[in-house]
């Protein structure tokens, strides 16, 4: 008998894979915790939480239990036409912990159609209105998913090549800095005037693709502010840093200036289902409000709302706060900072740093995204039995929250000793 990973080499076809030379996926065949087994049953610790979603750990006891029960009781229902009370719940549940101004709930099954859904949310908008504004403005280097409008409003676009020709119109500015905010304030205030635009997306404090980029609250609600005067709708898409990742429950939280459309994704269903959501204003949703039947927002995925998800985030908002995971959430933000003090003066080590759960180090090595020598560094790892994924020469972690301590430090040995290594 072929075992997965060759068994796989026939009819699958993966992710980010240039299969003429990749290595042969893992075949993985059980998860617990913070721990995947591979077929030979060797241990490997999640260090990046299956990206960023398995916060509360992989085969959570209390999610399965309340998806089952979801399960029997009523597994799907279309969404148009139709309502449930996992949806219902969870709009009660979730906006109380939303910036104050968010009023609606839309459902998606991703997080690059939650994204989609924020971008024709907001053109519809103005279109309702009579007015065109065609062009969105997004950060360099920011990530925001792979359909089209998604890819658009991404700036790392070093593999959107081929679909450069069909994409929205988008300008681009930098991340705001301590030392680059005057500069990016008047390159946005004039775009604002040599565009007619409709939308400011952005991934609040921390690009995660990027890198972990982080850059400055008060520059963001700069930029956030500049926006809303000009009537343009700020798209905070909180895929990544959502449920508590940057140590607030969302990023948003941290700025003064609310945005007017939420993208959320990754965490929200605990790693346990596809599901997104594109939350928005209340003046948002009342534009949308019409005589007119087609000023309403006729976009649908099959799976909008999918019960079973419902219940899984349901189950996630009830471990988010709980005492628990307040103290994982903690520990390890605390576990961070100290590694931090303890690696930055290494030679090796270039920019270190961390905000709640997130930690990134960038090496003072050159790397490419996917070369060579950062595939080397992702297999020292995974022989050290650690998954995380080397962005170039970042290494970041953004364990689970009930990651253990023991864990955790074996994380922290496998990043030391590559540096002793590399
Ligand atoms: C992962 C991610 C997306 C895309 O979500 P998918 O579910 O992979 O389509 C969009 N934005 C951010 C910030 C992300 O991290």
């Amino acid at each position: 008998m072929k075992n997965l990973s060759e068994r796989d080499k026939k009819h699958l076809w993966h992710p980010l894979t240039q299969h003429k030379t990749a290595a042969a996926p893992l075949g993985i065949v059980k998860a617990k915790g913070a721990v995947f087994w591979d077929e030979e049953g060797k241990e490997y610790i999640d260090g990046i939480a299956s990206w960023y979603t398995s916060m509360y750990g992989h085969g959570n006891e209390y999610i399965i239990n309340a998806m089952t029960a979801q399960m029997k009781q009523l597994d799907f229902v279309l969404f148009s036409g139709f309502t449930h009370e996992p949806a219902v719940q969870l709009s009660e549940r979730l906006l109380p912990l939303l910036p104050n101004n968010q009023a609606k709930i839309f459902f998606n099954d991703n997080g690059s159609t939650a994204v989609e859904a924020g971008i024709k949310m907001a053109l519809q908008y103005h279109h309702n209105q009579g007015e065109k504004r065609d062009t969105l403005i997004a950060f360099e280097d920011g990530f925001h998913g792979d359909t089209f409008g998604a890819m658009s409003v991404s700036g790392l676009s070093s593999y959107n090549g081929p679909f450069a020709d069909f994409l929205l119109k988008v300008e681009r500015i930098p991340v705001p800095k301590e030392d680059n905010l005057d500069a990016v304030v008047s390159q946005l205030q004039d775009i604002i005037q040599k565009n007619d635009c409709a939308a400011f997306i952005y991934e609040p404090l921390v690009q995660g693709a990027a890198g972990m980029k982080f850059h400055s609250e008060s520059g963001l609600d700069t930029l956030l502010e500049l926006c809303k005067k000009a009537e343009i709708l700020c798209i905070a898409d909180e895929i990544m840093t959502g449920f508590g990742k940057t140590g607030k429950n969302f990023a948003s939280e941290n700025m003064k200036h609310k945005p007017d459309i939420m993208c959320l994704s990754k965490a929200l269903t605990a790693g346990m289902f596809p599901l997104s959501i594109t939350s928005c204003s209340q003046e948002v949703y009342d534009r949308f409000l019409s005589d007119a039947v087609s000023k309403g927002f006729f976009h649908a995925h099959t799976f909008s709302a999918h019960p079973i998800g419902c219940a899984a985030v349901l189950a996630g908002l009830d471990l988010l706060e709980s005492p628990e995971i307040l103290e994982r959430r903690q520990y390890i933000k605390n576990a961070h900072e100290q590694f931090i003090a303890e690696v930055q003066d290494h030679p090796k080590v270039g920019n270190a740093r961390s905000k709640g759960v997130i930690l990134a180090i960038d090496l003072n090595i050159e790397m490419e995204r996917y070369g060579n020598l950062r595939d080397k560094l992702y297999q020292f790892f995974m022989q050290r039995g650690v998954i995380l994924r080397p962005l170039g020469n970042t290494v970041y972690i953004l364990p689970p929250f009930v990651i253990t301590n023991v864990q955790l430090k074996k994380i922290y040995d496998a990043i030391l000793e590559a540096l002793e290594t590399f």
